[in-house]
């Protein structure tokens, strides 16, 4: 028998008839099933969430502090048990699910930090009997939504900053990770977090989305997944002109200058690509390279290519499956395309015998801007290689994308860099490294890759108002 999961409202677990189920991406098996939160059900988390709201914003940060310290080494206490549930429900390889234990606590550590140095600012006041400053307050009710890709770091990367700036959270995770986040919301019951303060809904992601964003008492909605969706919930928080913060799709290009360490930048744009089996938001999705090294860093690549090990995430493997049949076709749809309009596969390029959702890493060539391999957002173990000449080409080529979240480059000419940095529409760089992320980070992109930032010195931000005061001393 699998367990059925409820949902955390108020501090406590609630069990409904009407579930879905969680399915192994590895095998397809049900691995549990989870709790369809009704109308009621979220009217009541909202609800709840706002009077929780009322008591944690004044309970001292020292204190709200001291709980996420707490959250934090329990995090760390049970990683063996999370890496296996993220692995379990998202088939990405053990080791990787074990960074994103580490890399997701990291985010709760130092949002406790930083909301012992929140604070206000006062100034010098143009007019002499006034004293001017301006304080900060915790937004309200905060919506999460999160991506299946990283079940445990895009949760704790809102809910922790959230919580430590006085807010109170309702998490709606992915329908096909949700259980990563419910074992993290029964770690959370266990820190100290009182009720009503971190809530988890599941079911049907556009009731969710509507009732939440429609909302007057929900003040803030924060998002990570793609911009499709981000886009709709965007224009459904007009209504209540609610504050928003988008962390959305992406097309990452990696660029390889003639003047690159080449076995650096393969091993850079290994893990640049293939962490998750490509499927994050800032996989190299497009691979640069200039003339002068093209032949040469291209039969380094389908060498390395051979040596990736495919299969079950529990093994010893470097790529694991697609986390869907849409995942799949959507690769797969893409080669298709990239075919027609005449590209030529380097490497791979078909479903690989490792499983049902499984992709061979693949590599295309002779690809040009029409196709959407080099459009959209992949997604999965492919990528497009393209052979540039000059440098002014390259960026024109580059920026000719609606996404900007991370882009890659690899070159020993300080000079350059400088340029390219400047140049490149692009909110985060990895300069002679394929690995970007950490919690001082101030993760987002440009473009229709989001609007906001999350993690870094600037955690706290998104969750705080800002209330400025003009006070004539009239005694
Ligand atoms: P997605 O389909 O947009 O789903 C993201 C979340 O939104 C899920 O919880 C989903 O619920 C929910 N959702 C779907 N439709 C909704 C609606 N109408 N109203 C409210 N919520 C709705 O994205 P995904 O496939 O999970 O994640 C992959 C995408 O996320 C990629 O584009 C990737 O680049 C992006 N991403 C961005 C970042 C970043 O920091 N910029 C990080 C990670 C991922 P259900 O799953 O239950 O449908």
């Amino acid at each position: 028998m699998v367990k059925n999961y409820g949902l955390l409202i108020d501090g406590k677990w609630v069990e409904n008839k009407k579930t879905l189920n969680v399915l192994n991406p590895f095998n397809q098996k049900k691995i549990a099933s989870v709790s369809i939160a009704s109308v009621a059900q979220i009217k009541n988390a909202i609800q709840n969430s706002q009077y929780a709201f009322k008591k944690w914003s004044r309970i001292s940060v020292k204190d709200r502090s001291q709980i996420l310290k707490n959250l934090f080494r329990i995090v760390k206490e049970n990683k063996k048990s999370l890496s296996e549930t993220i692995t379990m429900e998202s088939g990405k390889p053990i080791s990787e699910s074990m960074v994103e234990v580490d890399y997701g606590a990291s985010f709760i550590e130092w949002a406790a930090e930083q909301s012992l140095g929140s604070y206000g600012k006062i100034f010098e006041s143009p007019e002499l009997d006034k004293k001017m400053f301006y304080i900060k307050k915790p937004v309200g009710v905060v919506a999460a939504i999160t991506p299946w890709n990283f079940p445990l770091a895009m949760v704790t990367r809102k809910v922790a900053a959230a919580i430590a700036a006085g807010c109170s959270v309702i998490l709606k995770p992915s329908e096909l990770t949700p259980l990563t986040a419910l074992k993290f919301g029964e770690l959370s019951i266990e820190s100290g977090i009182p009720s009503g303060v971190f809530n988890i809904i599941n079911g049907d992601a556009q009731l969710i989305g509507k009732l939440l964003t429609e909302s007057s008492i929900v003040k803030k909605i924060t998002f990570t997944g793609s911009t499709k969706v981000g886009k709709l919930l965007m224009k459904n928080s007009s209504s209540t002109v609610k504050n928003i913060s988008l962390e959305l799709g992406g097309n990452a290009p990696f660029i390889v200058f003639d003047d690159a360490n080449l076995d650096e930048a393969l091993e850079g744009f290994i893990a640049a690509k293939f962490r998750n089996a490509g499927q994050t938001c800032i996989s190299a999705n497009r691979l640069f390279v200039n003339e002068k090294v093209f032949e040469k860093f291209q039969s380094m690549l389908v060498n390395r290519f051979k040596q990736l090990r495919v299969g079950n995430g529990f093994d010893d493997v470097d790529v694991g499956p697609l986390i869907s049949n849409e995942a799949l076709e959507k690769v797969e749809s893409h080669i298709k395309d990239a075919a027609k309009k005449g590209a030529k596969l380097v490497f791979g390029g078909k479903r690989s015998d490792a499983g049902e959702l499984f992709f061979e890493p693949t590599l295309v060539g002779n690809v040009n801007k029409q196709m959407q391999i080099f459009k959209k957002e992949n997604f999965g173990p492919i990528i497009p290689l393209v052979k540039f000449k000059s440098e002014k080409d390259l960026i024109e080529l580059v920026n000719d994308t609606e996404y900007g979240l991370a882009a890659y480059f690899y070159t020993k000419k300080t000079s350059r860099i400088w340029e390219i940095v400047e140049n490149l529409e692009y909110g985060m760089f990895g300069v002679n490294s394929g690995k970007i992320s950490t919690y001082l980070n101030p993760f987002g992109g440009l473009k229709e890759s989001g609007i906001g930032r999350e993690g870094s010195l600037q955690c706290l931000e998104p969750f705080l108002e800002t209330k400025f005061i003009s006070w004539r001393v009239n005694d």
